[in-house]
């Protein structure tokens, strides 16, 4: 079948003809393909067009597609069941093995998704304080439940506002979104309500608007003012978790949260998502303590089996190798006329203006500009995120052909639009 027709198929079965609002290319225009297979860089759709796959998932994928390890030990774990419903030695194994990459993580549970790790982060952080009021910080994403789909209130007011329709204002009354990068605001948020504050969570490395890298004054001084208050202190890392270092953006700046919430890579493209850190504050999660959270098929047998079988790969030769090829992608970008593109080892953002550490910064004609670029490399065979807002992910599988394949299509792309 092709891609139009399976597409108006879609359109009658979900809410846009698809299960996550991305993938329904709005942002970019044109319709999305749909895929069948993938191996290593390289994606193949329904009508067996062939792309370089700079998405990768949005972000689980840092081994490449399919990666032979991760296939065989999940084949062998499928044959001894799908799911128990109980206890596992796999999730011990993969537990221990971001103990010894993380230590700060003294004691976790596994959930589903990176939604529910950060959902579940913010009821234990009000559990152990006591207190109602979260804050968050405009342009990182948390994934979509209630208390975080909320954007900054008008004017001084500190509430925040639904940024969805179903979040209800007595919901997001209790979430306050402050600026990034901005050390007065947070200094005068902290004097008027750190001490109602069960929690601030941030995204260490934010790259859910792009890549909107932080002067690290900015995290150190949130970090003093949590401990100051006695609030507790979550770094998202379901994107920079094991993605930028072996210990994610914790390890690689020396901060280190109360609780930090991962997924993506964890699950080494299952279905995984964490919350962990400070044994004190886990030790409220039920059977333990009175804060409830629960999951029927939490920590997964065949789940914790990739994930385990990706971390196992994950050594700083890797995070080198990823950081010299980040460094090398990124010059291609660059060679379109107007190009920037900020990096951190395999998380490249393509962008036309110049450095950004806020989303307001976004200019419209940057993302325009991406959307060209987008439509531009998916004729040629390459496949950018669809979304100027998204950033792009390299793998252990972007090698030597792949970048020289993607230097080619960008060099055909600069002529045809005659620059
Ligand atoms: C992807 C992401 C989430 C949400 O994870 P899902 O598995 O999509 O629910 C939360 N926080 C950050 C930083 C993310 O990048």
């Amino acid at each position: 079948m092709n891609n139009d027709r399976l597409y108006r198929e879609s359109l009658n079965l979900f809410p846009g003809g698809v299960n996550s609002p991305v993938r329904a290319f709005k942002a970019v225009g044109g319709t999305p393909k749909f895929f069948k297979k993938a191996q290593g860089a390289w994606f193949t759709d329904e009508e067996d067009h062939r792309y370089l796959d700079l998405c990768m998932s949005w972000g689980p994928l840092i081994l490449g597609h399919a990666h032979p390890d991760v296939i065989n030990a999940v084949t062998e774990a499928l044959r001894e069941g799908f799911t128990f419903g109980a206890p596992s030695r796999r999730e011990n194994a993969l537990a221990k093995k971001i103990k010894s990459m993380v230590p700060f993580v003294e004691k976790m549970r596994f959930v589903s998704s990176g939604t529910e790790a950060v959902m579940s982060a913010i009821r234990v952080s009000r559990g152990f304080t006591g207190r109602s009021k979260i804050l968050k910080f405009e342009g990182c994403y948390h994934g979509h439940s209630d208390a975080l789909l909320v954007k900054a209130g008008s004017g001084l007011a500190t509430f925040g506002e639904p940024s969805s329709a179903g979040v209800p204002k007595e919901v997001s009354y209790l979430t306050s979104v402050l600026p990034l990068d901005n050390i007065e605001a947070l200094e005068s948020f902290f004097t008027l309500h750190g001490s109602e504050l069960a929690a601030a969570i941030i995204e260490p490395m934010p790259a859910n608007n792009g890549l909107l890298l932080q002067d690290l004054r900015f995290l150190k001084r949130l970090r003093e003012l949590c401990t100051k208050y006695q609030s507790v202190l979550i770094f998202d890392e379901v994107i920079s978790g094991f993605r930028v270092s072996p210990s994610g953006a914790s390890g690689l700046y020396k901060i280190y949260p109360d609780i930090v919430t991962y997924g993506k890579i964890i699950g080494g493209g299952m279905p995984v998502g964490l919350y962990g850190g400070r044994s004190d504050i886990m030790s409220c999660v039920s059977p333990d303590g009175p804060v409830y959270q629960a999951g029927t098929l939490s920590g997964n047998p065949i789940a914790m089996t990739a994930g385990l079988a990706t971390l196992e790969l994950l050594d700083e030769t890797l995070y080198a190798t990823l950081q010299k090829r980040g460094a090398q992608w990124s010059k291609i970008y660059e060679l379109i006329p107007g190009c920037r593109c900020p990096h951190v080892g395999s998380i490249l953002w393509p962008i036309f203006q110049p450095r950004v550490k806020q989303s307001s910064e976004i200019q419209e004609s940057s993302i325009t500009s991406f959307n060209k670029l987008h439509q531009g490399l998916l004729s040629h065979g390459v496949y950018l995120p669809p979304s100027g807002y998204e950033v792009t992910f390299l793998s252990l599988a972007h090698q030597e052909p792949e970048l020289s394949f993607f230097q080619d299509q960008i060099k055909k792309i600069i002529t045809l639009q005659g620059n």
